[in-house]
């Protein structure tokens, strides 16, 4: 019998809504078309699921995605939300997601698409045929290290804390991961830290630098973060894939975003290997719920369909659609429809429903 696949769709808050329901015309219109069997199942993650369950994300919700064999999100947060107390807020239930299926392993492609070489910031000989891998490690670092919170110092004095923190076994196991990929593309790695005043990115480099004997054949630079961000934006292309902490991670690839033209570009896939080899993985944008620009039908639903591409490669290892919806998104643009935030004089703008009839168009080709 052909395989089921179950799919948990979490569309979230703000544009996360209007990019999700495109999300599924796509991988409704995959299914028929290919005759795949996939059970698409729609959950409340973030301010959604805090105004019916009280909580960003309740056990309920958790233990059927846990079940499932990819999970989809489109962004959480929200202005109605930002008052709450920071362990209930729309963000909490995203990264408790990332923890507790232990997605370790985040990539995030910054691809430049050749016709949209002129709606970034950058000179167009700059970031043409751009394409760079950032492999951010996303379940440990400052964003989970303990001690945290805000303390009370005395009347007049409070201290805010965080704490970065990383063991040897949190930093191998991302280390692999980078070697391996890094082994599939042009064997390039760039591993980012600040290994000269933060003694947890020093144990990072050593143990970054102690996986690379396995790896010979890996060409290993070590760079500094501050520096990184400068390079990112002078010479993108000296990197092919960059390996870096949780919230150096988090930064960097905003910044690779702008090279790609948009924010609405960039997909990312959350990975997180069982120790029976089983892969359990989330795809998302990268971007958040652009609370400016919810319910205009506006947002650009590509960084969240390229982001389906990435589950067909990754999750159900079919590379062929995949590079279908690579290529959809390709002609359209080629083509020369855009949403706002990619428009430029003399291209068609289309609204986020309309840029995704273009998609399936192409996908029915
Ligand atoms: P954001 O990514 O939501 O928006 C930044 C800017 O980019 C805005 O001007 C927005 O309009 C634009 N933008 C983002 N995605 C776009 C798209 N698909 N199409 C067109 N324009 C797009 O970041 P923010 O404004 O800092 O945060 C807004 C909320 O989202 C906050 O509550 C934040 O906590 C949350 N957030 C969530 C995630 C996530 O769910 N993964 C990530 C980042 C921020």
């Amino acid at each position: 019998m052909e395989k089921t696949y179950n799919i948990a769709l979490l569309p979230g808050d703000g544009i996360g809504k209007e990019i999700a329901i495109e999300a599924k015309r796509i991988i409704d219109f995959l299914a028929k078309k290919k005759k795949l069997n996939i059970n698409l199942s729609h959950e409340l993650v973030g301010g959604a699921s805090i105004d019916k369950f009280g909580v960003p994300l309740s056990d309920e919700t958790l233990s059927r995605i846990k079940k499932c064999d990819a999970i989809i999100l489109g962004a959480v947060g929200g202005p109605k939300w930002e008052k709450l107390d920071f362990e209930i807020r729309p963000e909490r239930g995203l990264l408790r997601i990332r923890k507790e299926l232990d997605l370790f392993a985040n990539f995030r492609p910054a691809l430049v698409f050749d016709p949209l070489i002129n709606s970034s910031s950058l000179k167009p000989e700059i970031i043409k045929d751009l394409d760079i891998l950032i492999i951010r490690e996303l379940t440990g670092g400052i964003y989970f290290g303990e001690p945290r919170g805000i303390e009370k110092i005395d009347e007049e004095n409070f201290k805010g804390v965080n704490t970065l923190l990383y063991t040897s076994k949190e930093i191998k196991r991302i280390a692999e991961v980078a070697f391996q990929t890094a082994m599939l593309r042009s064997k390039k790695l760039c591993s980012v830290d600040k290994a000269n005043v933060l003694e947890s990115t020093e144990l990072w480099r050593n143990i970054i630098i102690d996986t690379s004997k396995k790896y010979p054949d890996v060409e290993l630079t070590h760079m500094y973060v501050d520096n990184a961000s400068m390079q990112l934006v002078r010479n993108p292309k000296q990197f092919d894939v960059i390996v870096t902490t949780n919230m150096f991670g988090d930064i960097l690839s905003d910044c690779a975003s702008m090279l790609t033209g948009s924010l609405g570009m960039l997909p990312s896939a959350s990975i997180g290997i069982l120790a029976d080899g089983e892969k359990k993985a989330m795809y998302e944008p990268v971007h958040g719920s652009a609370p400016d620009i919810s319910g205009m039908g506006i947002a650009n639903p590509l960084a969240m369909i390229l982001s389906i591409g990435m589950m067909f490669k990754y999750s159900f290892e079919n590379e062929l659609l995949s590079n279908n919806i690579s290529e959809a998104v390709k002609s359209v643009l080629e083509k020369g429809f855009r949403t706002k935030d990619i428009f430029t004089s003399g291209s068609k703008q289309v609204s986020t429903s309309e840029m995704g009839d273009k998609i399936l168009e192409e996908l029915d080709k």
